[in-house]
């Protein structure tokens, strides 16, 4: 039985989690699991799973939680203080970090002390804090397992490969629900349209950033981390069917690639079972349903996050922690209204140009970098609407 610990299983991820472990009977022991405010999810999870904790990040529901548990063996804990006694958990071997965003970084961080393997779906630590993050799973001797389907394939496909051997890794992106679309068109689409992707059903930030292609620039930086790859080594291609997750090329002209049904337990289910690989009962891919399989370049001028993020890259130091806080704040406004699709962009090229920049960040400096950020892109975005109500 491998013992498994669960950051997020609340969400997308973490619930398609639980799901391939329901499906793989005696392979799996669940130790905690851990939501933001979903109290109901979070105690159904604990009712079917017992695991020995759970954690609620808001610190208001704690008593709630406590209560709905008293009767059971379940120790309850909240905050972030929770968050990182629960990446200390004994007997734990396995953590799948699946919050989103930089708020995943800290027991990430903690697992990785504390000598636990990493399935890492939660992209942004990576991308923020890549260098620590890898320096200290070789430190640890932690594997750092990819959950994110592009990078499980590149994962798969360089297996009995030496890096040596690599020229490039290709990342395949679906090219979201507006593909072929222009600038005039994206001026003025909705949250709800944006949130319409066409192949993939997932929380609502990861829809957003495939919609405006952030979502490759953020997994371009987490394969240059988990890979070790220069940023001339890694390419994105547009495939809308994403039956192809990601290819590699090697340097006798050959590509591998992987592919399958876009469904997130695959690549879940390889990260918890790594080495092996286990059975399942998903859907076998058919040929006859999908004919074809398109390539197309990445329209680069309309969608600018996928530029802005091979430059944060190139850059290094705290640019890529910089792009993740404003992407996240400049995202979140979206939701709320605040922003126009197009004007997502323009916060985050501003804060690259306005925020600090620090060639050679310690940890402390990541969490400065994520706190001047995102008060840069706020008092950027209330400019913007000042300017936009004044016109209108
Ligand atoms: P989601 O919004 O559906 O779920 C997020 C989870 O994190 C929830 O359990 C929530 O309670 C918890 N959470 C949110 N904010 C938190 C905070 N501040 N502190 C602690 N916990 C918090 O997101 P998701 O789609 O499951 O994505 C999770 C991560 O996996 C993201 O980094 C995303 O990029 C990555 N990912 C997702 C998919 C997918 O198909 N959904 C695919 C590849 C990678
Ligand atoms: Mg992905």
């Amino acid at each position: 039985m491998k013992t498994i610990g669960i950051f997020g299983s609340t969400g997308s991820i973490g619930k398609q989690t639980l799901e391939v472990i329901a499906a793989q009977k005696n392979r799996f022991t669940i130790k905690f699991l851990t939501a933001q405010s979903n109290i109901e999810l979070l105690l159904a999870q604990a009712f079917v799973w017992h695991p020995e904790a759970v954690c609620i990040r808001d610190e208001k529901y704690y008593q709630k939680v406590k209560n709905a548990l008293a009767g059971t063996s379940i120790q309850v804990f909240c905050g972030e203080k929770g968050l990182l006694a629960l990446a200390q958990w004994p007997d734990t071997e396995l953590v799948l970090t699946a919050v989103v965003g930089f708020a995943g970084l800290a027991s990430t961080i903690a697992a990785i002390e504390h000598g636990k393997h990493v399935a890492l779906a939660n992209k942004e630590t990576l991308v923020v804090a890549g260098e620590i993050i890898t320096q200290l799973s070789h430190k640890n001797k932690v594997h750092l397992l990819p959950v994110d389907s592009e990078h499980s394939a590149i994962f798969q496909c360089l297996c009995g490969e030496t890096m040596e051997s690599v020229e490039k890794v290709i990342l395949t992106a679906s090219g979201g629900p507006f593909r072929g679309k222009d600038p005039t068109y994206l001026a003025n689409v909705s949250k709800h349209q944006a949130l319409k992707h066409p192949n993939w059903t997932m929380g609502q930030k990861i829809t957003i950033d495939s919609a405006t292609l952030m979502n490759k620039g953020l997994e371009v930086i987490e394969a240059k981390w988990l890979f070790q790859l220069k940023p001339e080594q890694i390419d994105v291609v547009i495939h809308p069917q994403s039956i192809i997750h990601s290819m590699v090329s090697f340097n006798d002209g050959s590509i591998k690639a992987q592919m399958g049904w876009p469904d997130m337990k695959l690549p879940i289910q390889y990260a918890l079972g790594w080495p092996e690989r286990l059975h399942n009962q998903l859907p076998r891919f058919d040929f006859g349903q999908v004919p074809h399989l398109d390539f197309e370049e990445a329209d680069r001028s309309t969608f600018k996050n996928l530029d802005l993020a091979f430059f944060a890259m190139q850059q290094g130091g705290n640019a890529p922690c910089i792009l993740n806080a404003a992407n996240e704040i400049a995202v979140s406004s979206f939701l709320a209204d605040k922003l126009s699709f197009l004007q997502m962009s323009d916060v985050i090229e501003h804060c690259l140009q306005k925020v600090t920049y620090i060639p050679s960040p310690i940890l402390a400096d990541y969490f400065e970098t994520d706190k001047e950020t995102r008060s840069i892109a706020v008092e950027f975005i209330s400019k913007l609407n000042y300017i936009n109500n004044k016109y209108i």
